[in-house]
């Protein structure tokens, strides 16, 4: 029946790009898919009685496999917009993030988002980033499937500057030993991450309520701190 669901026990499959650090990423012993997302999916799947899998996919992969209902949901730093809130549903927002722009230490000439005009940057493939640096006049931008090979390419030389989201460039330049990296300027967009379902999934109240109880119980908060705590 249209709109029937029913907890048969089965897996609840959730997509997400798997390098993403800290919010997706691959533990270097045991192989297995670790992360802020991971675990607060893992968590709100406990609270909701849901049994949760992921699934990996490319970025630009996740949106499609919604719309297709080849999995129920998606956990992968995604920031809530118009434009995808048209054909997804999202929960309440779980994370704020935004975007910054990252160059190597030694450029002093790049220092806002206007600097950025006939510069060679690298964003990755169907992000918020390359949405925004799409607009910047004269750019010749360099499209990767994560966001970790873009910055990769600013190390090597081979690009000006990333339009990332703040949170991965700034956990990459500080815990991950990104070499010769810095952030400059202003957050250029302010941004909020949420999990993505098909429209009017009938999960939603059930992930929602769950996140408001991890908010409530200190979970979340533990979770945060294991993720972003100095
Ligand atoms: N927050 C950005 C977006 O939604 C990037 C997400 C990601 O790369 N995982 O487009």
């Amino acid at each position: 029946l249209p709109g029937f669901s029913q907890d048969t026990g089965k897996a609840f499959t959730v997509a997400t790009e798997p390098a993403f650090p800290p919010f997706e990423m691959t533990d270097q012993k045991t192989g297995e898919l670790t992360g802020f997302d991971l675990e607060l999916m893992k968590a709100i799947g406990q609270e909701a009685g849901l049994k949760i899998t992921f699934e990996s996919l490319p970025f630009d992969g996740i949106i499609p496999a919604l719309q297709a209902g080849t999995v129920k949901a998606a956990i992968s730093g995604m920031t809530i917009t118009p434009e995808r809130a048209q054909t997804l549903s999202f929960s309440r927002p779980y994370f704020k993030a935004g975007l910054a722009i990252a160059v190597r230490k030694d450029n002093n000439s790049i220092k806002s988002f206007d600097d950025l005009k006939g510069k060679k940057i690298a964003v990755q493939i169907g992000t918020t980033g390359a949405k925004q640096a799409a607009q910047i006049e004269g750019a010749e931008i360099s499209i990767f499937d994560s966001a970790v090979l873009a910055l990769q390419e600013l190390v090597n030389g081979k690009v000006d500057a990333v339009v990332n989201d703040a949170p991965v460039t700034l956990y990459a330049i500080k815990k991950a030993g990104l070499p010769g990296v810095k952030v400059v300027g202003e957050l250029l967009t302010e941004e909020y991450y949420g999990i993505a379902l098909p429209k009017n999934s009938p999960y939603l109240k059930q992930i929602n309520d769950g996140i408001a109880r991890l908010l409530e119980n200190g979970t979340y908060q533990s979770i945060y701190e294991k993720w972003f705590g100095t």
